[in-house]
Parts: C-alpha cells; sequence; structure tokens
C-alpha cells in the first residue's frame, strides 16, 4: 500500500496509519473495521475497555485479508491489575491477555500495550514481566505502553532491559508532545497519536488548517493527518462514516511544505482533551 511503515526497535513493521476504534458499539464494529480494511487500512487499534474486540475481530474476518498482512493492537485494561506490583499483577496480566485474545479469535496480537501507566500503584516490574513473556511466546509480536510520561518510563526502564516498542499518547496540533517525543527517539520508542485529529470538530474548524487545506485541495483532516505522517509518528484516527474513513486513509499523493507544517505547527495551545495520565487511576 501507499501507506510507509514504522519500523519498531524489535525490527516488526507498523503501518504508520491505522483505525481507531474507541467508542465503536461492538454491534457496530465489524462494519466499521471492515469497511477501514477495505479501503487500505492495514492497523486497526482497539482495547479491551472498548468492549468491542469482538466486533472488530469479527470485522477482521469478513474483510478477508490473510491475518498475517493485517497489524491488531489491543491494550492491558486496569481492572484484574490493581496489585500490580506483586505476582499476582503478572498472572492477572496474563489472564486479561488471553481473554482480549479470545474476544478478538486470533492466536497472536501484533502489538499489546499498557493502557494507562497509573503510577500511584507502585512499580510496574511484574505487569512487565509478564509482557516480555507474551514477547518472547511470539502470542504478543511487539510490547508497549500508553500514556506514558518521561517518568513513568523511567521507572519502567529501571526494572528490565525491555524497552516498550511504542507509546500511544494523546497528540495531535493543539498538544504535540514535543518533549516526549524527542525522550522516545533517544530511547528508541516509536511515538503513536491517540486521538490525532483532537476528536474532530473545532481543531479541524482552525483557520491555519483550513487555509493549508484550500492550498492543496484537501479537508482539514487529511492536513492534520499528513502532518503526523511527516512528523514521524504514527497515527490512528477514527470515524464510523464510511466516507470519512475513506478521507482518512486518502493521504498520499501531497505533501506539506516547511510553511504548512509551521502552520499546522502554530495552532498548538499545549492543551490536554483526555485526562493528565499521572493522576488518571479509573477501574
Ligand atoms: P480522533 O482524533 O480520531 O477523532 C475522531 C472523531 O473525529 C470522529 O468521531 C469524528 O467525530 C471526527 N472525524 C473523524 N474523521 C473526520 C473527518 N475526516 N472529517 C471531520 N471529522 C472527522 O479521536 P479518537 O477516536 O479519540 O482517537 C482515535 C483513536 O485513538 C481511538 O479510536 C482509539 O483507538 C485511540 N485512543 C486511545 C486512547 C488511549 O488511552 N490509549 C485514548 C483515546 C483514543
Amino acid at each position: 500500500s501507499s501507506i510507509p511503515t514504522i519500523t519498531l526497535n524489535n525490527g516488526l513493521a507498523m503501518p504508520q496509519l491505522g483505525f481507531g476504534v474507541w467508542q465503536v458499539p461492538d454491534e457496530a464494529a465489524a462494519a466499521a473495521v471492515r469497511t477501514a480494511i477495505e479501503a487500505g487500512y492495514r492497523s486497526i487499534d482497539t482495547a479491551a475497555i472498548y468492549e468491542n474486540e469482538a466486533g472488530t475481530g469479527q470485522g477482521v474476518r469478513e474483510a478477508g485479508v490473510p491475518r498475517e498482512e493485517l497489524f491488531l493492537t489491543t491494550k492491558l485494561w486496569n481492572s484484574g491489575t490493581k496489585d500490580w506490583s506483586g505476582q499476582a499483577g503478572r498472572d492477572a496480566v496474563l489472564r486479561e491477555f488471553d481473554a482480549s485474545l479470545e474476544r478478538l479469535g486470533t492466536d497472536y496480537v501484533d502489538l499489546y500495550l499498557i493502557h494507562w501507566p497509573r503510577p500511584m500503584h507502585g512499580s510496574y516490574g511484574n505487569i512487565w514481566q509478564a509482557f516480555e513473556e507474551l514477547a518472547a511466546g511470539g502470542r504478543a509480536k511487539a510490547v508497549g505502553v500508553s500514556n506514558f510520561g518521561q517518568a513513568e518510563l523511567t521507572a519502567l526502564f529501571e526494572t528490565t532491559s525491555l524497552v516498550p516498542a511504542v507509546n500511544q499518547v494523546e497528540l495531535h496540533p493543539y498538544f504535540p508532545q514535543r518533549e516526549l517525543r524527542a525522550f522516545h527517539a533517544e530511547h528508541g520508542i516509536a511515538t503513536e497519536a491517540w486521538s490525532p485529529l483532537g476528536q474532530g470538530g473545532e481543531l479541524l474548524a482552525e483557520p491555519a488548517l483550513t487555509k493549508v487545506a484550500a492550498k492543496h485541495g484537501r479537508t482539514a483532516a487529511q492536513v492534520v493527518l499528513r502532518w503526523h505522517l511527516q512528523s514521524g509518528v504514527i497515527t490512528i484516527p477514527k470515524s464510523v462514516t464510511p466516507a470519512r474513513i475513506k478521507e482518512n486513509f486518502e493521504v498520499a499523493g501531497f505533501e506539506l511544505d516547511a510553511e504548512d507544517m509551521a502552520a499546522v505547527d502554530s495552532v498548538a495551545t499545549g492543551r490536554r482533551i483526555g485526562p493528565d495520565p499521572a493522576g488518571f487511576d479509573w477501574n
């Protein structure tokens, strides 16, 4: 396909543009995922807490693309791992992972992530031990984290020599995560952006963006996705509208120049849409 890949720190190639399914009800997930795969997407991002792993797996099977041509990500939810500093943490991860595979109807995932760092619960040692076992056994081709900041990554490094392949974090033109991206680059961690379109709406109506879009005869969403790709970030926009699913994949065939990139950069506010992960402990 025309979508570039990012080579992760274990050598695995990950498509730089994928399809996210947060807030897609399980009943609607199969159709959305099938539409995305038919449009050309080869990477799908779900999570146990999205409660749509079954529908996602069904969509994958219905699309009929061989499993090995797809890149599936899911995430460990916070429940069942409350006491994650102990042996119970390791065992709970393996149980949760098995349940995710069962719902997805596959015997491996390409990427398994710790969904939230929850630093108030102590060391990552035993949890990450389970991730190392999954990676060594090939049931997760790569393992990583989500919503980790520099402090949480540093704490993780103290318990392990297996550096996460990916850190999936909130990242869009309003909140570009420059410092964290530089830290990732130093440590060989790929940056993956969640809510890459800033959840739509206000961001996509920014005059600085609509101006660049008009210049290229593209939409603001396509300009934002180009900005992600040209920034070296992995991006996973979500939509359930077939026309938008296709639009978000059609980001080849044009390029933002330095001035366009600067125009997108100019809307940064440094404000998050989602919670600050350092204090987030929802179950
Ligand atoms: P997003 O930035 O992808 O925005 C999605 C919304 O933008 C859609 O619901 C729609 O309203 C709008 N939209 C999409 N395409 C559009 C287009 N072409 N034109 C106009 N509007 C458009 O937001 P998201 O769903 O929050 O994030 C994407 C994915 O990131 C999720 O589905 C999920 O997979 C992942 N995610 C992960 C975490 C995490 O904690 N790891 C948190 C949030 C999201």
